[in-house]
């Protein structure tokens, strides 16, 4: 075991205590902020603004694949007709001398990058015309990193001979995991023969700045087999690399239902697996970055790395200097000092906000605040595993913050001197809790309401099993009991759990009654993002919560647990009468939303 190997029994515990879906600060504020564009498009005032000469960042999503992967999450699909290919690159030269118009002539691209998706599924001559429509609007640098994703199971013909000559000189390939048995169960077949060759090809054509990602915590992976892969794919010496853990999120990325459940690690496995694949790595001579790259010496990364030069954008850890990010494509993110906008999300949708004038932005946020402060703070984090807060603000003392970090500077994982923040390498798991300190949103996301009268006998086991819901996910949640002074002595109880467990919150309403007025005072005493409804008396599916909540992120306004759907039971309705009442007031709510919600009326929701 190299020097900084930690008893994993212990990290798990740590990972217990700090666990929870706490953001990849690729952003601040972070997607969950983001809120439908109004009419006033800011995007366009923000690139109209932009100081003349300002560098710029580019980047262009292709939502295309030639093949479908399993395991893989992004909204992506197969679409073979060429025609289809080379109208959505039409629409990316569209959207491209839009941004133009908006920003004028004089900045300057220092970096540029093609993601998706598998962008390589454009034409050779509709990427070539992208491309040289950029240098028309704009200087590219000299120096500019031009680099673009690559899937080396379908590498065009004279592939890296045209992306050299059309300028790219870096490439990024997927590989995830070598062992077939792996690759079998997650979809995705790739001989170290067609990876190889792929290197080879791009190296030979002159481009020699080559990124592998790899994935930990796939179904039937093990310690040793994660350590073949980086040792095999370490040996083709990749500039840098990108090991990212298997998130399985089948309710929101359906192909992942394909993926062998009971064949994913565990925990502790995937924990063993990805220090396996860190102590691979470093023994092959790669340095560590940050959270999840790792990077040769002589890279540039690196370089920056050691001068405190790292940056963190929507495309992970960069070197990119710049300032602004302009994504264009369906979904893409485009980042300002002002704040942060994206695109319509899906091939479809991008289609037809582009069919509309102006730029195709679906929902953005705007920085108020300390917002960008904050942003700053939580980059350096990211990206040094250090910070000194007086860097940034001498007259502030964060004095908040500096009390949230106790509990990690018991624990091994951060140590404090005055204002200078050092992550320790212990820490490095965990320097999205770190970050998370000064994340002025990161409050629980949710908070459950639950009105209740003479729910004494029940309390305890509905908190229990949103705990169990939950299980993975603590940060993220909060249940916020709201008792009609029951003679039950629901209250008593209730405060009594909350005593040892602050992810309960009790209102005791006295000489207050009715179901309506509860559940209003509950939301109203909620500062987390969203908020969502349940009874008290076990009835509903606590189970579904963390997909409710999986959709509102997404950006659904509201979602309905339902008793009409496989599985569910509409028993609750005792009696005849009730049963048409509900049914009526469905075919109401049906008539008067316009949407085909099979359940208005089950008292099961969650909003934004
Ligand atoms: S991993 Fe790459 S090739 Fe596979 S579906 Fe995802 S984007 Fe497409």
């Amino acid at each position: 075991m190299v020097e900084h190997s930690q008893d994993l029994e212990e990290i798990t515990l740590l990972l217990k205590r700090y666990g929870g879906l706490i953001p990849r600060y690729t952003s601040y504020p972070t997607a969950a902020q983001f809120v439908p564009v109004s009419e006033n498009n800011k995007i366009e005032t923000w690139i109209k603004d932009l100081p003349k000469g300002e560098p710029l960042s580019l980047y262009f999503h292709v939502p295309f694949c030639d093949e479908l992967c399993s395991f893989c999450a992004c909204n992506t699909s197969v679409v073979r007709h060429q025609g289809t290919r080379e109208a959505y690159a039409d629409l990316l030269l569209a959207e491209l001398e839009r941004v133009a118009k908006f920003a004028g002539k004089d900045h300057v691209v220092t970096h540029l990058h093609w993601g998706g998706g598998t962008p390589t599924t454009i034409p050779k001559e509709a990427l070539a015309s992208v491309m040289a429509k950029v240098a028309e609007h704009f200087k590219i640098d000299a120096q500019a990193e031009l680099s673009i994703e690559l899937d080396p199971r379908n590498i065009p013909k004279g592939c890296a001979t045209y992306l050299k000559e059309i300028g790219f000189n870096r490439v990024s390939l997927g590989v995830q995991d070598i062992d077939p048995s792996v690759q079998q169960a997650c979809g995705r077949i790739q001989s170290e023969k067609q990876t190889e060759d792929c290197v080879q090809s791009m190296r030979d054509a002159g481009i020699s700045s080559i990124n592998i990602d790899l994935i930990y915590g796939l179904p039937r992976q093990t310690t040793e087999s994660v350590i073949h892969t980086a040792e095999t794919i370490a040996k083709l010496k990749p500039e840098r690399l990108a090991v990212f853990g298997y998130a399985h999120v089948p309710w929101k990325q359906k192909r992942q239902q394909l993926i062998p459940e009971d064949q994913l690690p565990g925990l502790l496995e995937r924990l063993k697996q990805r220090q396996a694949i860190d102590e691979t790595l470093r023994k092959s001579g790669y340095i560590a970055i940050g959270l999840d790259h790792y990077v040769l010496p002589e890279d540039t990364m690196a370089k920056a790395a050691a001068k405190g030069k790292l940056r963190r954008n929507f495309q992970g850890y960069t070197t990119d200097n710049s300032g602004v990010l302009i994504g264009m494509g369906a979904s893409a993110i485009s980042e300002f000092a002002q704040g942060l906008s994206q695109n319509a999300p899906s091939a479809s949708a991008y289609k037809k906000a582009m069919e509309k004038d102006g730029l195709p932005a679906y929902r953005d946020v705007a920085r108020q605040g300390e917002d960008l402060l904050r942003a700053r703070i939580i980059e350096r984090l990211m990206c040094d595993l250090a910070v000194n807060l007086d860097d940034f603000d001498r007259e502030k003392s964060f004095e908040e913050e500096r009390k949230q970090l106790a509990p990690m500077i018991a624990d091994g994982l951060v140590r404090v001197d005055g204002k200078h923040i050092h992550v320790l390498e212990k820490g490095r798991p965990f320097i999205r809790n770190v970050a998370g300190v000064f994340d002025q949103y990161l409050k629980a996301l949710i908070s459950i309401v639950v009105p209740a009268y003479n729910e004494a006998q029940n309390v305890a086991k509905v908190f229990d099993s949103l705990c169990r819901a939950w299980e993975g996910r603590e940060g993220e949640w909060e249940m916020i009991l709201v008792d009609d002074n029951s003679p039950d002595g629901t209250s008593r109880i209730a405060k009594k759990i909350a005593q040892d467990d602050s992810r309960l919150r009790v209102i005791r309403r006295i000489g207050r009654r009715g179901l309506t007025s509860a559940v209003i005072e509950g939301i109203l005493s909620s500062s987390s993002h969203f908020v969502a409804v349940m009874d008290g008396d076990g009835q509903h599916d606590e189970t579904i919560l963390p997909r409710m909540l999986d959709a509102l992120v997404d950006g659904t306004d509201l979602v309905v647990g339902t008793r009409y759907a496989k599985g569910g039971d509409a028993g609750g309705l005792s009696g005849k009468y009730r049963e048409w009442l509900s049914k009526f007031g469905t075919k109401v709510a049906q008539k008067v939303s316009g949407k085909k919600c099979s359940d208005p009326m089950s008292g099961f929701f969650a909003v934004k």
